[in-house]
């Protein structure tokens, strides 16, 4: 078959004012793939050209995030062409190429194979694409490193000790990997319970910051947990793409980011 390095070296010639920036997370369900989407909205209102790669190819959500489950990209030539999503931004995961109630279970190899094709597609004049990547440090991730080297990694943890040790571990691989992380986001940080106001921490609280000052890594903001965010997520609805509410504590990310 064909030598996946071509791949490589055809997307560096092509596309050399393309800056990836990956989005990781020491384990799942700490809002890794609700950050990605949020952030790349909030980018777009601001008028930057950013797409999104869904590379949790075990458990993609960005299509239900962006609301455009039902697309399928087409091919041109031998390349993907991007699926647009109502929030300007354009947007390639594995979600829009397999049935989404089915289990894939690929070995590495071809996990690094389908990562290729949504990262070498036809992305057009987007300037920042950003993967999110699946939990942990497998080997989407080693790929993604070998690569893609993205300019940069994001990591999302939760205030928990435990997201945090998995944190640090997805920081090492990044940066093993000769790859900068630009910053640190604590998600699900304080929880304001819609019914009588009070401000609680399920999840503990500050202890990314800590962890992320310790490391001398920036401090890019935190995320509540907020009913509001798992609804607008669930709906398709990111709650950057709105003035207020929720969609402050994303922006001002993403400002920070941008920087
Ligand atoms: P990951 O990509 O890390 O696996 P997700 O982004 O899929 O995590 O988030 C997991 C679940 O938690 C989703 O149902 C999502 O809507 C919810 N969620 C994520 N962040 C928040 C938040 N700050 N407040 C409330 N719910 C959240």
């Amino acid at each position: 078959g064909e030598d996946v390095r071509d791949v490589r070296v055809a997307t560096i010639a092509d596309r050399p004012q393309r800056r990836i920036v990956a989005i990781g997370s020491g384990k799942g369900g700490v809002g890794k793939s609700t950050l990605t989407a949020n952030l790349a909205v909030a980018l777009a209102r601001a008028g930057h050209k950013v797409g999104i790669v869904d590379a949790d190819i075990y458990g993609p959500s960005q299509p239900r995030l962006l609301d455009n489950e039902s697309e399928r990209p087409v091919a041109e030539g031998d390349k993907l062409v991007p699926v647009a999503s109502k929030w300007g931004v354009p947007v390639l995961s594995m979600g829009h190429l397999v049935d989404p109630g089915r289990a894939i279970a690929w070995r590495g190899p071809m996990a690094g194979r389908a990562l290729g094709q949504l990262i070498d597609a036809n992305w057009g004049d987007t300037e920042l694409l950003l993967v999110d990547l699946p939990p942990g440090t497998g080997d989407v991730q080693i790929t993604m490193l070998q690569r893609f080297k993205p300019a940069g990694a994001v990591i999302v943890s939760t205030p928990q000790d435990l997201a945090l040790i998995d944190a640090t571990r997805a920081t090492q691989m990044f940066e093993a990997g000769g790859v900068p992380v630009l910053g640190l986001v604590e998600n699900m940080a304080g929880y304001v319970c819609p019914h009588c106001g009070e401000t609680s921490d399920p999840f503990g609280s500050g202890g990314a910051e800590t962890e992320a000052e310790r490391k001398g890594i920036p401090f890019l903001g935190r995320i509540p947990l907020a009913l509001a965010i798992r609804e607008a997520s669930d709906a398709g609805t990111p709650p950057a793409a709105s003035e207020g509410g929720q969609g402050d504590a994303f922006r001002a990310i993403a400002e920070r980011l941008a920087q």
